[in-house]
């Protein structure tokens, strides 16, 4: 059977660098499901789609292809055949994407693509429900978590690295309101799952967690 690794919690707990990072040690296949997410939105809003029009999406749906390639610097995401790893990282991406998120044909569908990557590969898969829905049957789950200033202050670095400006007050007012949407969805709804293993990662490094999480592989 291969390995499954699910991580799952909120928005900047850190996911998908320490899931990347752990995919990296393992050898095995990261697997970021809020970059498909992402990607789909991206593609509504090109539509020019209204995020929360569950018909014209579900059409929408039917000829999309997302892809995940993995690179030297993480992952590169691929929307119908054009390279959106960066353009799906834009505030207007993160403030509609949880309402797509909501939209049971696309949780549907990306849930079937994700398991397909799972059940293909040994993954490291990162997102809101791997431990809940998408590999209700991995070895190993965690759910991250850490306080919302510092998952906001972690997010602020990250996108200014990355040469995009977003006030930190903008972040954290964004990033509490897509939490709250994806804490009460209905489907899915961002949660530890009942075997999960909760680390609270406030106050440590990236390398202090990757380390947690190894030594908790039994590694
Ligand atoms: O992980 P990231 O913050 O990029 O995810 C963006 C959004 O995608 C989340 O806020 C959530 O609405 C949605 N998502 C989801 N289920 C997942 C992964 C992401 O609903 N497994």
């Amino acid at each position: 059977k291969l390995q499954q690794i699910a991580i799952d919690g909120p928005a900047g707990a850190g996911k998908s660098t320490i899931a990347r990072l752990l995919a990296r040690q393992l050898g095995y296949l990261y697997v970021d499901t809020g970059a498909m997410y992402r990607a789909v939105t991206l593609k509504v809003l090109k539509q020019g789609l209204d995020p929360g029009d569950e018909k014209e999406i579900a059409d929408m749906l039917t000829e999309t292809e997302v892809d995940l390639i993995p690179a030297t610097e993480g992952l590169r995401v691929i929307l119908d055949g054009e390279d959106v790893s960066d353009a799906i990282r834009t505030p207007q991406v993160s403030q509609a994407v949880s309402q797509v998120a909501r939209i049971p044909a696309v949780r549907e569908k990306l849930t079937i693509w994700q398991r397909a990557l799972g059940e293909k590969w040994p993954v490291v898969m990162d997102g809101r429900d791997i431990g809940t829905v998408v590999l209700p049957e991995a070895e190993h789950k965690f759910f991250l978590t850490a306080s919302l200033e510092e998952r906001a202050r972690r997010r602020y670095l990250e996108l200014k690295s990355k040469g995009y400006t977003q006030s930190f007050e903008s972040l954290l007012e964004e990033m509490a309101l897509r939490d709250k949407m994806d804490s009460g969805r209905e489907i899915a709804p961002l949660k530890p799952a009942e075997d999960a293993q909760i680390i609270d990662t406030t106050g440590m490094t990236i390398e202090e967690v990757v380390n947690e999480l190894l030594k908790r592989l039994g590694g």
